[in-house]
């Protein structure tokens, strides 16, 4: 049966247990780093770490707030970047026929670097991250290999507060469709972040600038929808 994840961004409080599982799971080496007056860290996704806990700070009626946003591939149900490898490397994105889960494979290697960026350029949310030295396109596979073992994705199974979520997708849009109304009591322009397109379904409390460092397409995205509000296809369109 297709799965999906449920991210709660309400419930994050940024611990980056999610972060630093992902990493260990998939045996990714550290990154050289240093403090950059954010707690974000390293500062960006890359191709030794598949899923980035970002931060952000918005001021929202006088008042900051600090956003928190457990960053990685939404495992697009058309996936742009599997659409764009199809001309010149077919099996080097496949699409997982018994979950849904978009994974790229050991093939991305023999992919030119141009291939590589036309594939990242695809991507609405500025997701893949190619290893120049390898030449390897990567990103999160949703713990596949866990998955088939009936075990649950290791940044699911690592959080603590309720933030991350798996199960059947069905389950889980019913899950983020219910949370969204407990939530936007509290924060009244909270919404589910493309539902209807993707397998790892985001809640966001104060979405422009939550998704600003996601990527330049994806705020742009957002923006677009905002501006045309009931006019784009309701496939396009937020929940909420
Ligand atoms: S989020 Fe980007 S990398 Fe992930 S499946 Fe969608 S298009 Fe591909
Ligand atoms: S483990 Fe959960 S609470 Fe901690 S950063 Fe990840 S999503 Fe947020």
């Amino acid at each position: 049966m297709a799965k999906a994840l449920f991210i709660d961004t309400s419930r994050c409080i940024a611990c980056r247990g999610c972060q630093t599982a992902c990493k260990e799971w998939h045996g990714l080496p550290a990154v050289p780093t240093r403090q950059r007056g954010t707690h974000q860290n390293p500062p960006d996704l890359n191709p030794f770490n598949y899923k980035l806990v970002r931060f952000t700070e918005a001021k929202t009626a006088g008042k900051v707030e600090w956003l928190f946003f457990p960053d990685q591939c939404h495992h697009c149900l058309e996936p742009s970047c599997k659409g764009t490898a199809e001309s010149f490397a077919p099996e080097a994105i496949v699409v997982d026929k018994k979950t849904g889960a978009v994974v790229y494979t050991e093939k991305t290697a023999n992919l030119t670097a141009a291939q590589c960026k036309e594939i990242q350029q695809s991507c609405p949310y500025d997701i893949p991250r190619r290893n120049d030295k390898t030449g390897i396109l990567t990103k999160c596979d949703m713990c596949i290999d866990r998955i088939r073992a009936d075990l649950a994705p290791i940044c699911v199974k690592t959080c603590g507060t309720g933030a991350m979520n798996f199960g059947e997708r069905d389950a889980m849009l019913a899950m983020a469709h219910h949370r969204l109304g407990a939530v936007k009591v509290s924060h009244p322009k909270a919404q589910l972040v493309d539902p209807e397109d993707v397998r790892v379904i985001y809640l966001v409390t104060n979405p422009e600038p939550a998704l600003k460092k996601q990527g330049k397409q994806a705020v742009e995205s957002y923006s677009r929808r905002e501006l045309l509000g009931g006019l784009v296809s309701p496939f396009r369109r937020m929940a909420g």
